[in-house]
């Protein structure tokens, strides 16, 4: 018989099927704190538990295949699941750890883990890698976990240190809501990994219908909507998902979805020379904005092999940013972390099938 992974259950959902109920919340803090790799570890669970925790369950889905280095720090793994197919996540450092002038720590190193939560994505954003291999299956829950928590283990990032989470790997994260948001939770508890909501970032291609029910849901998490253009001509060529779900329809998805006060909607914006990159396109995304406590994170395209999109200038890039920022937008550009190994999107799975063929 096939374990179940134990990583798949929230902890109220775990309090229904380990007796006494307590036992759940030891069991989460064994795995999400103390990071053990085997129930017989669980010191203050009864012996005979511990053996018919191990009969039935796992507790490591995932199998690290391969770990990609990049200069710059940030490192991108393919990990196997249970049937073989395979995912990406990326782990990025933000923020330098630093010291004081005698030596005390200031501050670790800012990590952002970048999750999949899907084997390929059923979208098909004429720009993406991950769609050209289509859509596989959905993770589980368990599976979106166990990529935050082998990171964590796998570089030694003790549980009470800060990380923050964006769903911005594989996959279309609202095509996937119910294990998404059970992923979340799971993130969110305090005996889980113990992420605030407000570190948790999805990023949706504008699925306005799971928004809005997202937005029902008020889990706390924060909202990325991948514009990239701002007609609708435009963005149904990139995105197919524009003919069910138009511009006029993902703002207004935006415009209804509760945000913290302190807190912005992020719109991505992925530049490609010569479609998107003037400044009429900058102009019309002020207009489209308007009122929206919104910030702008403009990225530039990571070309990859077959790809029919080149990279921006910076200085058109640097332009458009400005011109957004003059008129009241708030915009960063994103630093391209990983660039020598291709951490954008589904493009170290398309190395490896390379280098095997
Ligand atoms: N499906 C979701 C989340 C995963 S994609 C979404 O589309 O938002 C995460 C981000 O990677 C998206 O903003 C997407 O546009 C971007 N992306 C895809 N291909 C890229 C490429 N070749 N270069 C840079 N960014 C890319
Ligand atoms: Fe799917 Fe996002 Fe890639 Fe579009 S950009 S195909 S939605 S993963």
């Amino acid at each position: 018989m096939e374990k179940i992974n134990i990583l798949d259950y929230t902890k109220e959902e775990l309090t229904k099927v380990v007796k006494p109920s307590f036992r759940a919340k030891q069991i989460y803090q064994w795995i999400y704190h103390k990071y053990v790799d085997s129930f017989e570890e669980m010191k203050n669970l009864p012996k005979d538990l511990r053996e018919e925790l191990n009969n039935r369950y796992t507790l490591k889905p995932l199998k690290i295949v391969k770990v990609e280095k990049s200069s710059d720090g940030s490192k991108k793994y393919l990990f196997r699941l249970s049937d073989g197919f395979t995912v990406e996540t990326v782990l990025l450092p933000m923020k330098k750890e630093e010291f004081d002038e005698e030596g005390n720590r200031i501050h670790h190193t800012r990590y952002t883990i970048c999750i999949s939560s899907q084997v390929g994505c059923k979208i098909g954003c004429s720009f993406c890698l991950t769609a050209k291999e289509g859509f596989k299956r959905d993770l589980s829950a368990g599976e979106i976990v166990a990529q935050v928590l082998e990171l964590k283990k796998d570089n030694n990032i003790a549980q009470e240190r800060r990380v923050n989470i964006v769903f911005m790997g594989m996959g279309e994260p609202l095509d996937n809501i119910t294990n998404v948001s059970k992923a979340i939770k799971i993130f969110s508890d305090l005996d889980g990994l113990a992420i605030s909501p407000r570190r948790q970032t999805i990023s949706t291609s504008g699925l306005s219908s799971q928004i809005k029910k997202l937005g029902e849901m008020n889990l706390g998490v924060l909202l990325a909507i991948s514009l990239h253009a701002v007609d609708d001509e435009l963005r149904q060529k990139l995105m197919p998902i524009n003919k069910a779900y138009n511009i006029k329809s993902v703002i207004d998805a935006v415009r209804e979805f509760p945000i913290d006060a302190r807190k912005r909607v992020m719109f991505e914006y992925l530049v490609m020379k010569d479609i998107n990159d003037d400044l009429t396109s900058a102009k019309k995304l002020v207009k489209l904005l308007h009122g929206i406590k919104a910030k702008v994170n403009l990225i530039y395209f990571n070309p990859h092999i077959g790809s029919e999109f080149q990279r921006p200038s910076q200085k058109k890039v640097k332009e458009f940013c400005d011109y957004l920022i003059a008129h009241g937008i708030l915009c960063t550009i994103r630093q391209s972390k990983g660039l020598d190994i291709s951490a954008a999107c589904g493009q170290l799975k398309e190395k490896t099938k390379m280098e095997i063929s």
